[in-house]
């Protein structure tokens, strides 16, 4: 039996089943990869669901974290810390708003504060609807569950307790139709990554802004898998020349170290006075000194001028192949669409054969790789993935 076996065994038996059976034991990482235990080492094409924007061990995030933690590794939120300071600052301006942030520790935990920030503003007009969109993900606490539009994982635990309406996603009638003046906010993701990496047409965020504005409600824009590089730009909306009134941020921020924000606009920085939210962990300096190390090396580095080419490159080289129907999304995050809902089987070879992404729907291989990915590494990933769907999926009549 190989260690891995065996510590599967033990995970089986110590940890609870919602995440099934991994099929990998990480030992440890370096760059865009990953080791296990047995000594077997990995291409990460998923990074840890868009997390590891650096890649892994990054000296720049390892400096950081262990300067902090032998300085000031926890304070709690009685005492305040230079780091949290310099990071609230930095986003405000990456985000280009005149705002106040929250800090947290994960993407739902920003999502929890991003409705608290709607409800309590909108609480002297009476307002408590909220509108989400079908197939959207906003995190697994009840609060962001009740606003998560995949009904397979919100309907178990209903009734939710919120007054929440779904509409599909990209579809700007549909929100015009659940829009009114009861309307406390919009929560939109501005790509669908849980749904697939499901990009709106052009437009469709412009819209919801005119949209709430007119009726006087929050436009809160997910960016926990979309932000911080994900599409090339510090945020997907930027795109659309909007300015939200809440912006939620987590996954790639803090490069592997767990951090969240929400961003809060105009009367949406000034919604929580003192007892209304906290955290223990949120802020912690050394999740905090994490992220500004990973927002000063992207900065340093120039990582977001290459990856929409690498994006580009990827498309190019997998346009030709018959059994991929589309790949969507943009630059270095990618649902690619098969003809066959085979994509548990062509990861599963992909894992066998050196390379981790992830199956995100039965037809969806979905890939988000650090930012440093470099075009032999991907050459290597597209070359594997046609070699998969050689053997998964073949071809009519073989290849041509
Ligand atoms: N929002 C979006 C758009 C996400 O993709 C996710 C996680 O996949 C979350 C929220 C929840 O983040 P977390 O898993 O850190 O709670």
């Amino acid at each position: 039996m190989t260690y891995s076996d065996e510590l599967k065994g033990r995970f089986q038996a110590s940890l609870m089943g919602n995440y099934g059976l991994p099929p990998v034991a990480v030992s440890h990482g370096e760059g865009r990869h990953l080791t296990d235990v047995d000594g077997k080492t990995y291409l990460d094409m998923i990074g840890g669901i868009a997390v590891s924007s650096l890649g892994h061990s990054h000296p720049a995030i390892v400096e950081a974290v262990a300067t902090q933690a032998a300085r000031l590794a926890h304070t709690s939120n009685l005492y305040l810390h230079e780091k949290e300071v310099e990071l609230a600052e930095k986003l405000l301006e990456l985000a280009a708003v005149d705002g106040k942030v929250f800090l947290c520790n994960s993407g739902t935990e920003a999502n929890e504060a991003a409705l608290k920030l709607v409800l309590l503003a909108g609480k002297a007009s009476g307002r408590t609807k909220i509108v989400a969109a079908e197939h959207g993900f906003h995190g697994r606490t009840l609060g962001s569950l009740s606003i998560t539009g995949k009904a397979a994982i919100r309907e178990p635990f209903e009734p939710l307790g919120r007054d929440v309406a779904f509409v599909p996603h990209g579809d700007t009638d549909a929100l015009k139709a659940a829009v009114d003046d009861t309307t406390a906010a919009v929560f939109l993701e501005p790509v669908q990554g849980e749904a697939g990496v499901v990009t709106a047409a052009p437009g469709y965020l412009a819209a919801a802004r005119e949209l709430t504005a007119a009726h006087g409600a929050a436009l809160v824009v997910d960016e926990i898998q979309s932000g911080f590089g994900r599409t090339g730009a510090w945020f997907a909306h930027h795109a659309e020349g909007i300015t939200p009134d809440v912006i939620t941020v987590a996954k790639g921020m803090g490069g592997g170290v767990p951090i969240g924000a929400a961003i809060g606009v105009g009367p949406y920085a000034e919604a929580l006075t003192p007892g209304t939210h906290g955290s223990t962990f949120g802020g912690n300096p050394i999740a905090c000194a994490a992220a500004l190390a990973v927002i000063d090396t992207i900065e340093r580095e120039h990582l977001f001028d290459s990856v929409a080419a690498l994006g580009a490159h990827l498309e190019e080289r997998l346009a030709d192949e018959g059994r991929i129907a589309q790949v969507r999304g943009t630059a270095l995050w990618r649902g690619i669409a098969l003809t066959e809902p085979v994509a548990a089987e062509v990861v599963a070879h992909l894992a066998a054969n050196g390379v981790l992404a992830n199956a995100v729907r039965p037809d969806t291989v979905r890939i988000a790789p650090p930012l440093t990915i470099t075009p032999t590494e991907l050459a290597e990933f597209c070359d594997k993935l046609i070699a998969a769907l050689d053997e998964v999926q073949p071809a009519p009549g073989g290849r041509p």
